[in-house]
């Protein structure tokens, strides 16, 4: 349709080089043509335009001084993507691979997804090329400080409201929010996942990797299928990958494989979880010592292999493109029959075009790992009324969150002619709430 053709085009053009976000772009606009179709209206108001150009896009030096008092520099950004239905909301991403392409494709895909939770949050993204690997507390608490000095003027609990992501866990979103808080003199909700101690929520820990796994089990059971015995293959091992294995061990599946950005563990007995949260939740160590302890467990040095293990059920809830077409064909050839990404855009476009095509049930990220941004929004919740919820009510609301998310994914997939297809139908419901407030709020 050259309606989409002319912005994706516009798009790649106006930010040459990015190709992670001229994928995520390519992706969602090419599933709306029915959408664009049944409102000419859309295309009247600019709309798609608008929706592929950040309200802002920030960028900023970083600098620290490591400990051996040397001066160290680094790039910190924060792209503000879209506050049509709330104030902008996504995580802050610390590896060093982080740059402008990868923020905003992350910030982009955030803005769908926290319309797809039903919550009232916009979409934002940040993060720098600061690999904490390796760093001593005092070099993390000092990049952070120097980080937050800069982003503090940009956000607030009303305007942008960022969290965690790779690399950024309890200990940074600590060290920012002492930060913020120091500088503005404030205690406002301008963090999630805060500690318990401060503002934090029960569940919101586990909020990405049990939402994915709640979804899975709509999906699966959907098709008259079950965790139940099945086997699990699970790429990652931070804090999405963590808790996922913890939610689908208690639902009775066998997870068997585990990774890092070194390299994966295959355990056939299924992976001992107390083991690896040990490893990576205190020691922060590689998952390679995971055979030291277990020797019945496989340590193998390439992350890609991971693919070939035979399993009903993948998660893959490490990073982008970390699934290719290859690894799609083992998966089916296996007879994997779910696919559901826990990262964000993990899984490539050829692989996607494989799983949809061989019937495999396929649960992109922005549907299937928004129970993390939900939870998110419950934290603010908790935050502004100045109490605290128990777990299991975080819990019950989270799972309900994830099933609304499923529901209306599927139908929307449904009501535009995409039967089953839930990468078409996330994209649309996420899309017409945003795009209705657009519409309603002018052209700005
Ligand atoms: P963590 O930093 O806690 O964990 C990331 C995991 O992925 C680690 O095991 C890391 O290994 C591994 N990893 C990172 N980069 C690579 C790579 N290039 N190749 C192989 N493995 C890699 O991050 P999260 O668990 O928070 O995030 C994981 C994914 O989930 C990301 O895509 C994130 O955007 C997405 N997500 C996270 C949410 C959250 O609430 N945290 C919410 C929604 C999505 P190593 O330790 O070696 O670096």
């Amino acid at each position: 349709m050259s309606y989409i053709n002319d912005v994706l085009e516009k798009a790649i053009r106006m930010n040459p080089g990015e190709q992670e976000f001229h994928q995520a772009v390519k992706e969602v606009l090419e599933t709306l043509e029915p959408v664009i179709n049944k409102h000419p209206e859309y295309a009247r108001a600019g709309l798609l335009e608008r929706m592929t150009e950040p309200e802002r896009q920030l960028m900023f030096r970083v600098p620290w001084v490591d400990d051996q008092n040397r001066v160290q520099v680094n790039r910190g950004f924060r792209v503000q993507f879209n506050s049509a239905i709330g104030p902008y909301k996504g995580g802050l991403r610390f590896h060093p691979s982080v740059n402008l392409s990868i923020i905003k494709f992350l910030a982009f895909e955030q803005v769908f997804k926290n319309s797809l939770t039903g919550l009232p949050i916009g979409g934002g993204k940040g993060g720098s090329d600061f690999d904490p690997r390796g760093k001593s507390d005092g070099e993390v608490m000092r990049f952070c400080q120097s980080f937050m000095t800069e982003l503090y003027r940009h956000i607030g609990a009303d305007t942008d409201v960022p969290a965690g992501d790779i690399g950024v866990g309890a200990r940074e979103i600590g060290y920012l929010y002492g930060q913020y808080k120091r500088i503005r003199n404030a205690y406002e909700s301008v963090l999630t996942g805060k500690g318990l101690s401060y503002g934090g929520s029960l569940a919101r820990k586990e909020a990405t990797g049990y939402g994915l796994v709640y979804f899975v089990d709509e999906m699966i059971k959907a098709n008259g299928k079950s965790y139940r015995d099945s086997t699990v293959v699970v790429s990652g091992s931070g804090n999405v990958a963590i808790y996922a294995v913890e939610k689908a061990q208690q639902l009775g599946a066998r997870v068997v494989s585990m990774s890092d950005s070194d390299g994966y563990i295959y355990d056939p007995k299924g992976i001992d979880l107390d083991t690896v949260k040990q490893l990576k939740e205190v020691e922060r160590k590689r998952i390679s010592e995971y055979k030291l302890i277990h020797p019945q467990a496989e340590y193998h040095k390439n992350t890609e292999r991971i693919w070939s293990i035979p399993c009903d059920i993948a998660l893959p809830c490490a990073t982008q493109n970390e699934l290719n077409g290859e690894d799609a064909k083992l998966l089916v050839a296996n007879a994997c029959y779910a696919v559901a990404e826990g990262a964000n855009m993990p899984t490539t476009p050829e692989a996607v075009d494989i799983f949809l095509k061989e019937g495999v049930l396929f649960a992109p990220g922005k549907a299937s790992n928004a129970g993390g941004v939900a939870t998110s929004a419950l934290e603010m919740s908790q935050n502004s009324i100045r109490d605290s919820w128990t777990f299991e009510e975080v819990d019950a609301k989270l799972k309900e969150i994830m099933v609304n998310i499923f529901n209306n994914a599927s139908e929307a997939a449904k009501e535009y002619g995409y039967e089953n297809n839930l990468v078409a139908g996330a994209n649309i419901a996420g899309f017409k709430k945003v795009a209705e407030a657009m519409l309603a709020q002018g052209i700005v």
